[in-house]
This record gives structure tokens, sequence and C-alpha cells, in this order.
């Protein structure tokens, strides 16, 4: 199978950084809680290490407070854009929106982070499978 080489699909859909094929998480489902925030120990089609080191995933909590920021800036354009900003109505709207998005957040910013670390491989699934096809 071809390897999608479509960087932002693989990173919003928490794929692999290396190959865009194999799931980032355990829990492929955002919004069933069990679970949801593990990563997997290495990827399931390639190989590739996600428990780069200890510690690592520390990093995407910048991340997340960026996407944070950007979801606040985005309710706020909304309401300016609808001619309807008042403070009490932002800060509801904003609250809603931000507890609803959480746990994507959360893990889009897990795997922005990585993707920052680990460059894409067009031909990593077939390395992979080569190294295998010889022990
Ligand atoms: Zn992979």
């Amino acid at each position: 199978m071809a390897q999608d080489s479509n960087i932002v699909k693989s990173t919003l859909n928490c794929k692999c950084p290396k190959c865009h094929e194999g799931d980032l998480f355990l829990n492929t489902k955002t919004y069933q809680f069990k679970n949801f925030l593990e990563i997997h120990d290495n990827c399931k089609a390639c190989d590739q290490d996600f428990q780069i080191e200890a510690g690592f995933y520390l990093g995407a909590m910048f991340v997340s407070y960026a996407l944070t920021v950007a979801i606040c800036v985005a309710v706020f354009v909304a309401f300016i854009t609808f001619n309807a900003y008042s403070l009490i109505p932002y800060l509801i709207a904003t609250g809603i929106s931000l507890t609803l998005l959480t746990p994507y957040t959360l893990r889009l910013s897990r795997s922005i982070w990585i993707t920052f670390s680990v460059r894409y491989d067009p031909n990593a699934i077939k390395k992979y499978a080569a190294q295998n096809k010889n022990k």
C-alpha cells in the first residue's frame, strides 16, 4: 500500500510521523476516555520509537497552550464577525469550546510535538518489512 505523504493529514489523524500509517495512540477514538492519551511504544507499521526519551511529551504542553489560545482567538473572531461580542457570552462560549475540544487538543498537541522530531520516510514500511524478512 502506498504511503500518504500529506504531513498535515497524518498529524491531524494522529498517525506515525515517519510512515503516516501506524496509529500513535492505543485508543483510536478521541472521546472514548479510557487510555485516550496512551501512546504505543513503537509504530506497528514501521517500528518507529514513540517513546523517544523520558518526558519527551512534556514539550507538547507548549503546543497545547498554543492550540488553546488559537481556540480562544477563533471564538473571539467569531463573536466579532457576527457583531455579537459581549464578555459573559464570550467567556461561556470559550469555556464550552475548550471543554469539548480538550481531548482532541491534548492528542493533537502530542501528535504535532512528535512530528517536529521525526522526519517522514516514504520507504519506512518497506525498510521495516525487508529488515524483518532477513531475520
Ligand atoms: Zn510508522
